[in-house]
């Protein structure tokens, strides 16, 4: 008789916040594991659920191994760009998706008769405790997705040392001063921590989160980094030994892919008519500008970028989402001359399929909010970046970009029109020939990762070997 007991399939579900960029760059990781024959479900909001289905194939294009599931409703989604907004949506995450998910787990068999049960749990990096308390009931492993830059991850995990050492709350005019974050000091000034980390009351409920939530990062099996080899990563790994270093995944994805370029994971509808716009402007001539689906800008703010580019001269291409001017539901009167300028030389799209705008041949900068996706995004592409961070890990990645990679100038806490022409200047003129090369040169590296024999490619490989065998054992710290 045979006595070998049959392990069925291995079985993922991923767990992300439900915002464009997490979701993006999450099922970017679930397609991946698809391709390599792990069946996935993917846990989102109603909202998300619909969002997907009414702009991407997501509901087709996996192949039999991916599915969808829903949380229940009451989970709150606006405003995620405000402090209250973004904690209100983890309380009601923890409150809503607590019950279900242990609901879920515990019968996730009966949910799908002919999947075999989760086996393995991917959590958004910004709800492990939650993830890891509920998979530890039904000892399943927590691996957790930082959808964050590392260097941004690694600043929060050293906050407690930045306040024991009294660098935290930043005083007034401290901005420029260096930090002691481990590994960065010789580049990363205070001004230049995530925004939670700027706070001057360090009790705010959400920086005590998403510090908590990254030091919860050792209660997982591992860690996955959407970036390619990169120096801060060993001193991550005295923290978490087991960080797989697997990005960028968009550009990891498209080398599984080969020929067949992947499909979007927008959650807006897409205005393809700027690639037509695009074909018709020279090479490397058109700045394209967008902040991201969350970051917003006051009416000011944005008369003074959209003067600096028209007073630039240079051409643009500007995402203006209905949401981007804060207070304001779209278009409202703008001074004739910026009208003009834009006829003239610019073009605006509510929502644009970015990947392809950047690998555009006309792109030549990228005026950017440095979220995460578009960082990695815009390196992939090879075209520089004018960073103007908003919330979050974007003023880490902003300085990365100008002061570790050179690739593009960080225009942080300025944001008048003659810097932004200055600078779109630079990048599209002055300096135009250094900023290109040196992109060049980082887009090799990220290509190389996720080549064949790469460092991401073989960190994937780890990750679905582990995931497959279970060979999962705790983190130590
Ligand atoms: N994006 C897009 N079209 C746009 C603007 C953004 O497809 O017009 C995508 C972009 O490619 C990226 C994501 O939205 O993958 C934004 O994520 P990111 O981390 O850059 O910023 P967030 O929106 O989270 O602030």
């Amino acid at each position: 008789m045979d006595t070998t007991a049959v392990v069925p399939p291995p079985h993922v579900l991923v767990f992300p916040l439900p915002a464009q960029g997490h979701v993006n760059s999450m099922l970017k990781l679930s397609e991946l594991l698809c391709l390599s024959d792990i069946h996935v479900t993917f846990l989102v909001t109603v909202p998300t659920h619909g969002s997907l289905l009414a702009h991407t194939d997501v509901g087709s294009r996996f192949g039999e191994k991916f599915r969808l599931e829903t949380l229940p409703d009451g989970i709150h989604q606006d405003d995620l760009h405000t402090l209250d907004g973004f904690m209100e949506n983890l309380n009601t995450l923890e409150s809503v998706g607590r019950p279900f998910l242990k609901e879920y787990l515990g019968g996730g068999h009966r949910r799908c008769p002919f999947w075999p049960p989760v086996s393995c749990v991917i959590t958004d990096g910004a709800l492990v405790s939650l993830a890891v308390d509920v998979a530890e009931e039904f000892k399943l492993p927590t691996i957790v997705f930082q959808t964050i830059s590392v260097a941004a991850f690694w600043c929060y995990v050293c906050t407690p040392d930045l306040i024991q050492s009294g660098e935290l709350p930043i005083k007034g005019n401290e901005m420029d001063l260096a930090t002691k974050v481990k590994g960065m000091e010789s580049f990363l000034r205070l001004g230049d921590l995530p925004s939670f980390c700027q706070l001057q009351n360090l009790e705010t409920p959400i920086f005590r989160t998403l510090v908590k939530e990254k030091l919860q990062t050792t209660r997982a099996r591992g860690v996955i980094f959407n970036t390619f080899e990169e120096p801060i990563l060993s001193q991550v790994r005295t923290m978490c030994p087991n960080a797989y270093a697997i990005g960028p995944v968009h550009a990891h994805l498209k080398a599984r892919l080969d020929a067949n370029p992947p499909s979007s994971n927008s959650l807006r509808d897409e205005d393809r008519s700027c690639l037509s716009w695009l074909e018709n402007q020279p090479e490397k001539s058109v700045i394209y500008v967008s902040f991201g689906s969350l970051a917003v800008v006051t009416r000011e703010q944005l008369l003074e970028i959209w003067h600096g580019l028209v007073n630039s001269g240079q051409r643009f291409l500007w995402v203006h989402r209905q949401d981007l001017v804060a207070g304001e539901n779209g278009g409202d009167w703008v001074p004739t001359e910026l009208e003009e300028g834009l006829k003239a030389r610019g073009y605006m799209v509510r929502w644009a399929p970015q990947e392809a705008v950047l690998e555009h041949p006309s792109v030549g900068g990228f005026f950017t909010h440095s979220g995460w996706n578009s960082t990695l995004e815009s390196i992939v592409a090879g075209v520089p970046m004018i960073c103007r961070p908003c919330l979050g890990d974007q003023n880490t990645n902003s300085r990365m970009v100008e002061a570790v990679w050179k690739i593009g100038m960080d225009m942080k806490g300025r944001c008048d029109r003659v810097t932004v022409e200055k600078m779109v200047r630079d990048v599209m003129e002055k300096r135009k020939d250094e900023f290109l090369q040196r992109a060049e040169e980082v887009a090799k590296l990220a290509g190389k990762a996720v080549g064949e024999g790469g460092s991401s490619c073989s960190n994937l490989r780890r990750l679905v070997d582990d995931i497959r065998s279970r060979a999962l054992s705790p983190m130590r710290t």
